[in-house]
């Protein structure tokens, strides 16, 4: 057989093995779809008991894509998320960042330094969802765990609350399901599936404080579950209204975060639609008219997955409510 006659079969079968996969993706993702569906019209909970309130919250971002200075020094931004939530004296380390070149210290734990915070402070870790930005990096994700470092951190066998199994050599996993309460006035909202086209099966859950007086604000990681299902399963299983979102919502439409080989990858994964189905301008304005009908008083957009664009709407619609998410400025509520 010629060299052209092998090379010709060659990408024949190459592009039959790309369509067979492309197919195969295809069918998981619709398949996973209706799973997501029947999932979220079953999963009805009753109003969460004892979940008390908190006189006092505040979450510093620890990484996220925008950072600010300290001292002269410019904190590390990343297209991950972790976040130091400050119930009352209960200290929560919500996700762990990407680490995307596994670094030790990580940028992570370089911004705790500078911003003189220190893991020994830290009451239990929540992470949302088994994603490469925010379990700490491709290399986590492989071992179904995640780190604040790329080498161990001793996190003295205090608890870690995860959607999906996962382990760590020093932490007390706990696989949250269900909505529960985690400490006085803090609790899981309970994990939400989304199908998603390339990155598969993906159950989230956001952290949820009840602060005394106002009402619940919502901690999210990447938001996959969508905003609608995470604000419509906080007013499901808690009394109090929603009265603040912060964190990812994942709405890439102009431009991503994170390119490879030029490819503006946010856009295409993650996004809960097929990768030739882009989110579009006009979803992100009915999301926001979607939370403007709940009037909530402090709203923050995570800049890790979100464009500049849609970070430009959030503040032009929320307006006085809208709080930036930059590493090393806190949000108090
Ligand atoms: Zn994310
Ligand atoms: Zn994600």
């Amino acid at each position: 057989m010629s060299v052209k006659k092998i090379m010709v079969r060659g990408m024949m079968g190459l592009s039959g093995f790309t369509l067979f996969a492309a197919g195969g993706l295809t069918v998981r993702y619709h398949l996973g779809r209706q799973r997501a569906d029947r999932i979220w019209h079953e999963s009805k909970y009753p109003p969460l008991q004892g979940l008390g309130a908190v006189k006092k919250l505040t979450i510093m971002p620890l990484i996220d894509f925008y950072a600010s200075e300290r001292g002269g020094e410019q904190l590390l931004g990343e297209p991950g998320v972790s976040y130091l939530v400050r119930a009352d004296d209960t200290a929560i380390l919500m996700d762990v960042g990407y680490n995307m070149r596994n670094e030790h210290p990580s940028p992570l734990l370089r911004n705790m330094k500078a911003l003189g915070l220190d893991i020994s402070e830290l009451d239990m870790i929540f992470i949302s969802h088994a994603h490469v930005d925010h379990l700490g990096g491709m290399a986590q994700q492989k071992r179904h765990s995640f780190a604040l470092s790329a080498r161990t951190s001793d996190l003295r066998g205090i608890p870690a609350y995860v959607p999906v199994s996962l382990s760590h050599p020093t932490a007390r996993t706990e696989v949250v399901r269900e909505p529960r309460v985690i400490a006085k006035g803090v609790a899981s909202t309970g994990t939400i599936p989304r199908q998603l086209f390339f990155l598969g099966w993906t159950p989230e859950h956001s952290l949820a404080v009840n602060v005394e007086g106002r009402g619940i604000v919502l901690v999210v990681g990447c938001g996959h579950q969508s905003l609608q299902h995470i604000v419509e399963r906080a007013e499901m299983v808690f009394d109090q209204p929603v009265y603040g979102i912060i964190g990812g919502l994942h709405y890439p439409v102009t431009a991503s975060r994170q390119n490879i080989l030029g490819l503006p990858v946010q856009c295409f994964i993650g996004t809960g639609k097929c990768p030739w189905d882009r989110i579009t301008k006009e979803e992100v304005e009915e999301n926001i008219s979607f939370l403007q009908s709940r009037n909530p008083r402090i709203v923050g957009l995570s800049p890790h997955d979100s464009c500049d664009w849609s970070l430009g709407a959030f503040r032009d619609a929320f307006a006085g409510a809208y709080r930036e998410i930059r590493v090393g400025e806190e949000i108090k509520i």
